[in-house]
């Protein structure tokens, strides 16, 4: 039985992929038979099925992880290493296969997809060097006793990943686990699950042995299986607030490690002293690159002014040029446009975002409400015809007069940038701090010790001086602030953390008396 969950009346026009599960080397149907609709954003068409799985197949799933795990964690880390080293140039020789279905099911334009398979190809190019980075120690700590220790892996780990990255999100967790001498199971998310079905593939020609990879398809009750299966020793998730703190509650109920990323609310803070140039192209690529989708993209801008004379001039021309840099931006898939979001119900939440702003009195200034009034391709919709294909909302600039608005403090995930005006540092600190997000935010400033002054006091864990987009790339590690909706749980996803996320360390003290070797074995005695 197929079955969909869409909104919208999907249209059929191209090939339609059948996503079922790999496990154990093998592609599988769902016990069900139940699948779901997958749609490209841009026209609302099917291009696949995605398998629904159950319980049975979770437990399939976790069973052949579980038990390849002996041979792949007694493997020298070197050996492994030297698969995903194969596996790393298959990804090189591929990406532009694997941009194209990005493309096609989450709707980034073709240079922010590329972008998506070499940013996910760095993190297996990190776990290559997983052999020089996670040797054990070793050291004197008393007469005779030394003390080492070595890293061993956790047993059967699984990933549970969002839409807006379709192949960099789950190479976050993905290579660091295996290296390290895990086996994993992957839930890919149900709304863009093509892309990995391909890299399975790439996983076989690359030599992983059988039930190293597993991929379970699915929504909820194949993560809840997932989580609360006695044989899975860990899990990492990426997604949503609510979801990552009930995935975090579950495991810590259940002893399980567990790192949980959530969502974010981005702030940027523009000084007086800044660049308005590169400042307002720089702002404008954080808000409405991947159209906004990204949980690292600025969704607040702080304008900073001062009580002196003129002070609020530099305010303005920065916002007229953030506009008239986002007015330029134009709808589609190909470098330099901007493409849809993922389904109706986002476009519907991003909408209801811009209606409330306007009902609390915030002027709109760049409205892209505009977009969903085209069809596909860009052409006019037909007055009569009721249902808009693809889910297009242009960048939109929304200026508030009132702190507490909802879009100014929510998270929206779309291509819209709320703007607000502060008198004082102090004030863009306080709005920052306040929101219950923790992931990242900017300072934008010609001044070093200005730039000091905010990274000394910003409640976040990814912080930008002049770069909008403070993604930390490895060895550095990626994850918002422990304490905060943004992370749940213990650890951050990739670097160096996730070493420690993904071993345990195992110290091993020893006493040996010392030597008393017999002198005619030394030879010493003859010398004498
Ligand atoms: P989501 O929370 O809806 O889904 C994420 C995963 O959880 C999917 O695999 C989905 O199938 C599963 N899921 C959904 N509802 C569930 C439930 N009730 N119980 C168990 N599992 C469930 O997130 P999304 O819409 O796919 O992705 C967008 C969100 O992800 C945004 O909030 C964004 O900020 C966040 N995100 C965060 C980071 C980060 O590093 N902090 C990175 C990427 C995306």
């Amino acid at each position: 039985m197929m079955m969909t969950t869409t909104s919208t009346t999907p249209t059929c026009k191209k090939d339609i992929t059948i996503v079922n599960n790999y496990i154990n080397g093998e592609i599988l149907p769902p016990s069900s038979n139940h699948y779901l609709d997958v749609q490209d954003p841009s026209d609302s068409s099917v291009i696949g099925r995605v398998a629904l799985s159950e319980l049975v197949d979770v437990d399939q799933a976790v069973r052949a992880a579980h038990a390849a795990f002996p041979s792949w964690s007694s493997m020298t880390t070197k050996a492994r290493a030297g698969i995903m080293l194969s596996f790393h140039s298959l990804i090189k020789s591929h990406a532009r296969e694997l941009a194209s279905l990005i493309v096609m099911e989450n709707g980034k334009n073709i240079t922010e997809a590329l972008a998506d398979v070499a940013k996910g190809n760095e993190t297996v190019e990190y776990a290559c060097s997983l052999p020089q980075l996670m040797q054990g120690r070793i050291d004197a700590v008393s007469t005779d006793v030394t003390c080492r220790d070595r890293r061993d892996p956790l047993g059967v780990v699984v990933s549970i990943v969002p839409f807006n990255f379709p192949f960099m999100v789950p190479h976050w967790t993905l290579p660091i686990a295996l290296v390290t001498g895990n086996t994993v199971v992957l839930k890919p998310s149900e709304k863009v699950p093509l892309t990995m079905f391909r890299v399975v593939e790439l996983f076989e020609m690359a030599g992983f042995p059988k039930g190293v990879i597993n991929l379970v398809n699915g929504t909820r009750d194949a993560v809840t299986g997932l989580i609360d299966h006695p044989l899975v020793r860990a899990v990492t998730f990426v997604g949503s607030s609510p979801v990552a703190k009930s995935v975090s509650d579950r495991c810590r109920a259940l002893d399980k490690r567990c790192t949980a990323l959530g969502g974010a609310k981005n702030h940027l803070i523009a000084l007086p002293d800044c660049d308005v140039e590169s400042t307002a192209s720089d702002v404008v690529v954080s808000y409405a690159g991947c159209a906004g989708q990204r949980c690292m993209a600025a969704s607040v801008l702080l304008i900073v002014g001062d009580d002196r004379p003129g002070g609020g001039a530099h305010q303005e021309s920065l916002l007229r040029r953030v506009i008239e840099k986002a007015s330029e931006i134009q709808r589609g898939m190909e470098p330099g446009k901007m493409g849809p979001v993922i389904d109706a119900q986002s476009l519907d939440k991003i909408v209801g975002y811009i209606e409330q702003a306007e009902r609390e009195g915030a002027e709109i200034l760049l409205d892209g409400r505009s977009w969903m009034t085209s069809g596909a391709n860009g052409t006019k919709k037909d007055a009569g015809e009721g249902d808009v294909r693809g889910n297009w909302i242009g960048p939109t600039i929304i200026l508030h007069h009132d702190r507490s608005d909802q879009a100014m403090n929510e998270e929206v995930f779309g291509p819209v940038l709320s703007v607000y005006r502060v008198g004082s540092w102090q004030e863009a600190i306080d709005i920052e701090n306040s929101n219950p997000y923790g992931n990242a935010a900017a300072i934008y400033t010609t001044n070093g010790g200005h730039a000091e002054w905010f990274v000394r006091r910003v409640r976040a864990s990814m912080l930008g001086i002049n770069v909008g987009i403070p993604v930390p790339r490895e060895p550095f590690s990626f994850g918002g602030l422990y304490g905060t909706k943004s992370k749940y749980g213990d650890m951050d996803i990739t670097g160096d953390g996730a070493i420690e996320f993904f071993t345990n360390r195992i110290k091993i003290t020893s006493k040996w008396p010392a030597p008393c070797v017999p002198e005619y074995v030394t030879g010493l005695a003859k010398q004498q």
